[in-house]
């Protein structure tokens, strides 16, 4: 590992003007960071510790119903507090799907908007990787690429996104509020990532210094609540990333859909929000066959970047299912194991 400096700032302008400085990195949890500092992929000269500062892990209700979630709030926290997890579900089953026990009680939700692509060329130094070293090519293009994009990507970088809990987010309109250098703004969490075009180094909209201190999810997004299911699909049920994961929240007055909400995610370098597939539910009965048309729409810019063409039909088959669950009622007993399509309700009930 290199030499840094090590900082651990009292107040969010102190931490701010200490991330200014070039080659510096915030650190929160350390539950991506620090790994990516073993393997010599993060090198960054300054650490500057974000982990103390007071006032960043309170769920907040706000007065118009809408909810500001601090961004050291642990994943964890977020998903078994009962208030969040009843209003936003699917926010919840996401969060608990991520990860392991171990990783969602230290990751922060900030952390996790912020995380780095699982592609394994990203991680080995000794290969070609546009996205760790601008130019230098992407082995992934003609190597091991069946868990890769086949959305948004470009020549340049074919690397998916890897976060569960950005999926819904993008679903529900959420966003992040940032303190940088130039003062604070908002970004809607549907356009903090970008996508790889010719420089996949330049992952998300921050400029440097900038912290993202909270989310904000809007009121509206409750009406969901009644109908809202994520379901992720991964090699190793346990703990493993999404091969391909997909959330549906509907809001049914009725028996029309007055609004749908769709996005998937490990398909795209960003959270893929599917508007395309949401309008062609609005103002329909719910049917076995709009959803699987819905489905059809969400993936048709979809084409392989790899081995990956059978990514197209398999995010097919998961946002319908999703759609389809999502229709029979949000559970009140979370799976016990989240999002798997193998469990029954027989889990914790983290909503109670
Ligand atoms: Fe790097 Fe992206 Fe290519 Fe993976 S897909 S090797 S992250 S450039």
């Amino acid at each position: 590992m290199n030499r840094f400096d090590y900082i651990r700032p009292s107040s969010i302008p102190e931490a701010v003007a200490s991330a200014a400085e070039p080659g510096s990195a915030y650190l929160a949890g350390g539950t991506n960071l620090l790994d990516l500092m073993k393997v010599g992929v993060a090198r960054p000269e300054r650490v500057i510790d974000i982990s103390r500062l007071p006032g960043l892990d309170r769920v907040e209700w706000l007065a118009d119903g809408s909810v500001r979630v601090g961004s050291l709030v642990r994943n964890a926290d977020l998903a078994y507090d009962a208030r969040f997890a009843r209003t936003f579900p699917a926010i919840a089953e996401a969060l608990l799907s991520g990860a392991s026990a171990q990783l969602r009680n230290a990751a922060t939700v900030g952390g996790n908007l912020l995380q780095q692509t699982r592609c394994p060329y990203f991680h080995d130094r000794a290969g070609a990787c546009n996205r760790r070293s601008p130019g230098s090519g992407c082995d992934a293009r003609e190597g091991e690429n069946r868990l890769h994009a086949v959305l948004g990507w470009s020549e340049h970088c074919i690397a998916t996104h890897p976060s569960d809990f950005c999926v819904p987010l993008v679903a529900l309109d959420a966003v992040a509020e940032v303190q940088g250098p130039s003062g604070a703004r908002e970004i809607a969490v549907s356009a903090l990532h970008r996508l790889p075009g010719t420089s996949p180094e330049r992952e998300t909209e921050l400029e440097a210094g900038e912290l993202i201190v909270a989310l904000r999810i809007p009121a509206q997004a409750a009406v969901f609540a009644r109908h809202a299911r994520y379901l992720k699909l991964r090699e190793r049920t346990s703990y493993a990333f999404a091969v391909v994961s997909a959330v549906a929240a509907l809001d049914i007055e009725g028996g029309v859909v007055r609004e749908a909400r769709l996005a998937l995610g490990g398909v795209a370098p960003k959270p893929w929000r599917a508007y395309e597939a949401e309008a062609s539910l609005m103002g329909v009965r719910p049917s076995t066959r709009a959803f699987a048309n819905a489905a059809v729409l969400a993936l048709a810019q979809a084409r392989p970047s790899g081995d990956n063409a059978f990514k197209i039909e398999l995010a097919r088959g998961i946002l319908a299912r999703a759609l389809n669950l999502a229709l029979e009622g949000t559970p009140t007993v979370m799976p016990a194991l989240p999002a798997s399509l193998f469990s029954t309700n027989t889990g914790a009930n983290h909503a109670a």
